[in-house]
C-alpha cells in the first residue's frame, strides 16, 4: 500500500507524514523554533494554563451544543482537574481561582449568546472535531506527495458553515462594513474552507476579559484566499523538506515571536541555566532514553 511521503522525523523517532495547520504556522513564525520543539524535543517544563483553560472551555461548549449539557458544570469538572497541578500562568491569567471565575462567567454567557445570536449552530446537526485530510498519494501535484491535515472544530453542514472555537485575552477588531472580510483571509479558516469545500467560516471567541464576552465573527473565503493559503503551505512545506530551520532574524532581532517563544532560552539565552532552573526540558524517545540524553547534552554545546 502506498504511504504519504515523510515530511520530517520528530524527536521521538516518529515519521511525520501529514502537515497540519499548526506545524505550518509554527514554521512560518520561526524555522528555528520548529526545529527545537518538533525535532529536538525542547519544551517548557510547565504547561501553560491558558492552553488547558482553552481546552476546558471548548469541551464545555461542545458538550452543551452537542448534548445540551450544562456548560458551567462541564467546565467546572474539566478545570477542577488542574486545580492542584503545576501550570504556568501569565500575569493576565493570574491563577487557577481567577481563571475559574472567568470560565464560569463565559460558560454562563455562552447559552444566552447562543440563543440570541447564533442559534443557527444546531448541535444535533453539527460535526465537532472533524478531521479532514487531503491526500496527494498518486496525485503528484503541488505538495510533492505530502498529505495535508486539518481538524475543524465545528462544521454545520446544513447552512453550511465551518467554525473555529478560540479563547483570547482580547476581542478581535469588529469588521466595519460588509467589505472588510478579514476572517475570510485567516489561514486556518482558509485551509478548512479549501479542504471541506465550505466557504462560509467564522470564529467563536471566548474573550477572557473582566466581563466575559463571546465574540462571533463570520466571513467568506474566496478562491483568491484559498490560492493564497495553498502557496503559504507550500512555502512552509518546502522549508521543512529542505531542512531550512533558520532563525527569523530579519532586520529586527529578536523578532516579535521571540517575545513569547517557549524555547527562547535554548535559542538565544542560556539553555544550561534554563535546564537547571527547571524552565525547560528535553523530551526523549522511550526507545533511546540514554542515547537521547547524551545527545541532548551534546546539543547544548552546539546551540
Ligand atoms: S527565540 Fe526567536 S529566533 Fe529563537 S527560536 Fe524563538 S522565535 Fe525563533
Amino acid at each position: 500500500m502506498n504511504q504519504a511521503r515523510v515530511i520530517y522525523t520528530g524527536w521521538s523517532g516518529w515519521e511525520v507524514r501529514a502537515l497540519s495547520y499548526s506545524q505550518a504556522n509554527e514554521m512560518s513564525e520561526c524555522g528555528k523554533k520548529f526545529e527545537l520543539k518538533r525535532i529536538s524535543g525542547w519544551e517548557e517544563k510547565l504547561t501553560g494554563a491558558s492552553l488547558k483553560f482553552g481546552i476546558a472551555c471548548e469541551n464545555a461548549v461542545v458538550a452543551y451544543l452537542a448534548g445540551g449539557v450544562d456548560p458551567v458544570k462541564k467546565f467546572d469538572s474539566e478545570w477542577e482537574t488542574w486545580k492542584n497541578q503545576e501550570l504556568s500562568y501569565s500575569s493576565k491569567d493570574g491563577d487557577w481561582e481567577h481563571l475559574s471565575g472567568v470560565g464560569r462567567g463565559l460558560m454562563k454567557e455562552f447559552p444566552r449568546q447562543h440563543k440570541d445570536r447564533f442559534a443557527v449552530i444546531d448541535g444535533g446537526k453539527c460535526f465537532f472535531q472533524k478531521k479532514l485530510r487531503y491526500s496527494e498519494i498518486n496525485q503528484g501535484g503541488l505538495w510533492n506527495g505530502v498529505d495535508i491535515e486539518y481538524i475543524a472544530d465545528c462544521i454545520q453542514p446544513n447552512l453550511p458553515i465551518l467554525l473555529d472555537f478560540k479563547t483570547a485575552s482580547a476581542s478581535y477588531p469588529e469588521p466595519q462594513g460588509d467589505d472588510l472580510n478579514f476572517i475570510g483571509w485567516d489561514h486556518q479558516l482558509s485551509i478548512g474552507a479549501w479542504m471541506s469545500g465550505i466557504r462560509n467560516v467564522g470564529f467563536i471567541t471566548m474573550v477572557k476579559t473582566k466581563t466575559p464576552k463571546i465574540q462571533f465573527i463570520t466571513g467568506r473565503v474566496t478562491d483568491e484566499a484559498i490560492e493564497n493559503v495553498q502557496l503559504w503551505i507550500k512555502r512552509q512545506l518546502d522549508r521543512i523538506l529542505n531542512k531550512d530551520f533558520t532563525r527569523e532574524i530579519g532586520f529586527k532581532f529578536p523578532n516579535q515571536h521571540c517575545t513569547w517563544c517557549e524555547v527562547a532560552e535554548v535559542c538565544i539565552g542560556s539553555p544550561e541555566k534554563a535546564l537547571a532552573a527547571g524552565i525547560l526540558t528535553k523530551k526523549v524517545s522511550k526507545s533511546n532514553d540514554i542515547e537521547s540524553q547524551i545527545n541532548a547534552l551534546d546539543a547544548l554545546e552546539e546551540v
